[in-house]
């Protein structure tokens, strides 16, 4: 292990039965409230967004947002947020996807985007690859590349990795 995944690791909480039974909630309060990690972190996430030559961060709600908007500063490029339905303004592009119970909806202003984008998409947790299935495709609806998918850390039991991949189509998949 790196001494990067090492501090980050140490700054992430297990939270076990949250938000419900049989559920560990991986908590990076922690982490956010530590300068040093969230810098480590920061400098890792744009140090990928620069080797890809990425034109806009892509961060999903909410705390794909905490960890996107700084990468993007970082990095000298624009970032574009994905959000759950009904909360942004103007026309938008939605996509809906299966949750355990029920299915949820996240949407992407439709001009947020160009052809001419190359785009990093950041969160914090791959679980089973779902938000992340559906994110890139609005990505690539709204007309742009993507360059890869960068997350903090991936739940690896439930294999989100490989729906994370075959919608990448080729793009790379980092887990810090
Ligand atoms: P999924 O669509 O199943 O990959 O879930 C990914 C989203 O749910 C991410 O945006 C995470 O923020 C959140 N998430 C899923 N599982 C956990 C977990 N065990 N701890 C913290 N966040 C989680």
């Amino acid at each position: 292990m790196t001494s990067l995944q090492e501090l980050l690791l140490s700054r992430i909480k297990d939270v076990p039965d949250y938000p419900k039974p049989g559920i560990v909630f991986k908590d990076i309060t922690p982490l956010l409230a530590d300068s040093a990690a969230f810098t480590a972190l920061t400098d890792a996430f744009a140090e990928i967004c620069l080797r890809q030559g990425a034109t806009k961060v892509v961060g999903l709600e909410a705390r794909g947002f905490i960890l996107a908007a700084p990468v993007a500063v970082r990095a000298g490029v624009g970032f574009v947020p994905v959000r759950k339905a009904g909360k942004l303004p103007g026309a938008t592009l939605g996509q809906t996807y299966a949750l355990e119970y029920g299915r949820a909806e996240v949407e992407i202003q439709a001009n947020a985007l160009t052809a001419d984008d190359r785009v990093l998409m950041i969160d914090d947790v791959l679980a089973t690859g779902g938000t992340a299935e559906a994110s890139l495709e609005l990505i690539r609806r709204a007309g742009a590349q993507v360059t890869g998918l960068a997350v903090l850390m991936e739940l690896g039991f439930l294999d989100g990795r490989a729906k994370a991949e075959a919608a990448l189509s080729g793009a790379p998949l980092e887990a810090l």
